[in-house]
């Protein structure tokens, strides 16, 4: 309901060129299986360390060794206690079609199919196959990216996508490189070469107290949707600290920071501001 227009199937890609601090979905970073372990449910009674092939885990210490670890999953099949998971599988382009022809029927107000991650382009070749069977079975195709991708696939997306969500994360470039690794000078471009081409684009920003949630970004976002002719509206995102206990979960806790949780009014403010600046914005499901 909140990726793309109407009722959508996502699919998430998994694999990131980026590494954001404030990660949503940690687990779609790396491209490949990834097994996660909840501390507070291990009973420790070892059988995921018997049964690990590579010696991963250990009880005493309580350790999982992320480099020792192949993701065979069989520490995730044996514990009793649901401590162990694995993120990410290997799915055929078919397989992923299938489940997006049984969503059919549910695809109102425009629904359809939004490819989301991760970053969708890094799997190029299985993002434009299942853009394809999709804009052939006539449903509708969006993409949520952070615009980190050559612009030479521009024009392979133009005429599969319907719908752009585009991460705009910060409007201050060095501090976006130091957060993110995103260059803003390529965003930019990427941007421009897809509205050049009429492309539809919602801009989704993630508002954080500490970052961002501040005069002069907002002057900045303002200045970028006032430069740009096709995007709909502009998407604020409040911070939420969900991905700090996946990030935990994953054994990756010193790669995300926990930010302050913005008040509802402070993003209200900020989502007031853009419209008085003429700016379509939309926050908290509806727009302003
Ligand atoms: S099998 Fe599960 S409960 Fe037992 S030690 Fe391993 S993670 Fe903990
Ligand atoms: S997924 Fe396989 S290799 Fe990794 S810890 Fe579990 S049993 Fe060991």
């Amino acid at each position: 309901m909140h990726d793309g227009p109407g009722v959508r199937t996502v699919v998430f890609f998994k694999g990131c060129p980026l590494k954001c601090l404030w990660c949503h979905n940690p687990e779609t970073q790396k491209t490949n299986r990834q097994i996660m372990f909840i501390e507070k449910k291990c009973i420790k009674c070892g059988a995921c360390v018997n049964i690990c092939p590579n010696k991963a885990q250990t009880i005493n210490p309580r350790n999982i060794s992320r480099d020792l670890c192949i993701s065979c999953a069989k520490c995730v099949e044996i514990c009793q206690n649901e401590a162990l998971s694995i993120s990410g599988k290997e799915v055929s382009i078919e397989d992923i079609i299938n489940d997006i022809k049984k969503d059919i029927p549910f695809y109102l107000n425009n629904g359809g199919v939004t490819i989301s991650g991760g970053e969708p382009t890094l799997q190029k070749d299985a993002l434009i196959e299942i853009l394809k069977e999709a804009k052939q079975l006539g449903i509708s195709t969006c993409i949520e990216t952070c615009g980190v991708f050559n612009e030479s696939l521009v024009d392979e997306l133009l005429p599969l996508v319907d719908t752009y969500l585009i991460d705009v994360k910060d409007t201050d470039e060095d501090r976006l490189y130091k957060n993110t690794g995103a260059s803003l000078s390529h965003l930019l471009k990427i941007l421009h070469l897809l509205d050049d081409k009429k492309a539809k684009i919602t801009l989704r920003c993630i508002l954080i107290p500490e970052i961002n949630l501040n005069e002069k970004h907002l002057i900045k976002l303002t200045k970028i949707y006032k430069s740009l002719n096709n995007v709909e509206c502009i998407e604020l995102l409040p911070y939420h600290p969900y991905g700090l206990s996946k990030s935990e979960q994953l054994g990756l806790k010193d790669s995300s920071i926990a930010y302050t949780k913005p008040e509802r009014e402070e993003v209200l403010d900020f989502a007031n501001k853009l419209k008085n600046n003429n700016v379509k914005v939309k926050c908290f499901g509806s727009e302003i």
